[in-house]
């Protein structure tokens, strides 16, 4: 049994506890929360807050050997490009990269993942039992139909690979809007029928993407000819690609939308008004780092969105870290607040993946892991740039 106090305990479903204690087994699993009125004795003494693990709703473990290959800042259709040439790496480097990021992200404090797989490549690590994850084998057909039974195929043999673990869940997954034919989301559908899972896009992650599904015109359709794929199946829609999703995913399903740096608020709420339960992954860094552009939370907080944040890939930012997005998020939009951002980083991120009964807040019975953020002010609650992590539990 371990008693941990510290100058704050942020429970997240609760007030925070100023001098409170922590009470947890060996497992990691909590007993008990106290005050400072009923603080027991021998305890652990720690400088800083306590808040529960955090939970990454956004993250492709798989493409880990290929950081540092896309420059920064350079656009999301010269970085599609660079993962499209440079995928291809001997498996020991891939394997051992995965290794190495599934680490980096539990020493950043990470109890959650929520990883979107093309192939199987993560299967044995991710069987390891070393963190929750809902991967999402992710599918597309470049809209083109008569590719859809193939592709579907190729990918749930993948799929089929995924090891079942008691802190695991899988989905069959379209990759975005505009890549995903109307027969493909069918199959995609009818795979998850029966299973509690969530469904993750990506999503409006630029505009050259509401261009090419509102008209058919525009930088997507150039890159897309350039790959030599057949476009004479899709029909634009004239309206911005998420409503294209919106009409072909299962809307009883829990729904995690991602990026959304080009969703407008009519676009939010015609999501929300679509779906049972939808969610949004905001990746601050991964969006700085390729479109150099953030989403309008302003829009998001109006409409009631329930937001998650993501890291995206480690080729696409500069560490896994959901403290370093929250981070950049407070820097740059300065009128969100940290106990705000800290719910997108563990509750939220939790529902959305389905952990929300084990993960996402400190509760007696749940094991969420247990991170302490210390700064120069020790007293405060707040992060900034110089905060510091570290793993408790
Ligand atoms: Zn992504």
């Amino acid at each position: 049994m371990r008693k941990i106090s510290a100058n704050w305990i942020l429970p997240i479903n609760s007030s925070p506890i100023k001098k409170g204690t922590l009470i947890c087994d060996d497992q990691g699993t909590i007993q008990d929360i106290l005050t400072e009125a009923n603080r027991p004795p021998d305890v652990e003494q720690l400088d800083g807050m306590l808040v529960p693990g955090f939970v990454n709703t956004h993250c492709h473990l798989e493409l880990s050997h290929l950081k540092g290959i896309a420059p920064s800042g350079t656009g999301l259709i010269s970085f599609i490009t660079k993962v499209v040439q440079n995928r291809d790496h001997d498996s020991s480097v891939i394997l051992k990269a995965i290794e190495d990021y599934e680490n980096h992200m539990i020493e950043n404090g990470i109890v959650a993942v929520g990883d979107i797989s093309n192939t199987s490549d993560t299967a044995t690590q991710k069987a390891k039992g070393n963190l929750y994850y809902h991967t999402f084998l992710e599918m597309f057909d470049m809209m083109d139909e008569a590719q859809a039974d193939q592709t579907f195929k190729q990918y749930d043999e993948a799929y089929n690979k995924f090891a079942t673990h008691s802190k695991h869940k899988i989905s069959a997954v379209p990759h975005a809007p505009y890549s995903v034919s109307p027969k493909l989301y069918e199959l995609i559908n009818a795979k998850n029928k029966a299973n509690e899972i969530t469904v993750s896009i990506h999503n409006q992650e630029s505009l050259a993407e509401n261009e090419y599904v509102k008209f058919g015109t525009g930088a997507f359709k150039t890159l897309f000819t350039s790959f030599g794929v057949n476009l004479e199946g899709f029909k634009p829609i004239g309206k911005n690609s998420i409503h294209f999703a919106l009409q072909h995913l299962d809307s009883s399903k829990k729904t995690l939308f991602v990026h959304n740096t080009q969703s407008s608020r009519e676009d939010i709420q015609a999501a929300i008004d679509w779906g049972q339960e939808v969610f949004w992954a905001s990746c601050a860094n991964a969006n700085l780092y390729i479109e150099n552009r953030l989403p309008d939370y302003q829009s998001f907080l109006d409409a009631g969105a329930t937001m998650t944040i993501g890291t995206d890939s480690i080729m696409s930012n500069w560490t896994l870290s959901v403290l370093d997005e929250m981070k950049a998020i407070l820097k740059y939009k300065a009128y969100l607040n940290f106990e705000t951002v800290l719910e997108w980083a563990t509750i939220n991120g939790a529902r959305a993946l389905g952990f929300e009964k084990q993960l996402g807040s400190f509760e007696i019975g749940k094991a969420p892991g247990v991170n302490l953020l210390t700064q120069e002010d020790a007293h405060a609650i707040s992060i900034n740039e110089h905060t510091k992590l570290s793993r408790v539990i």
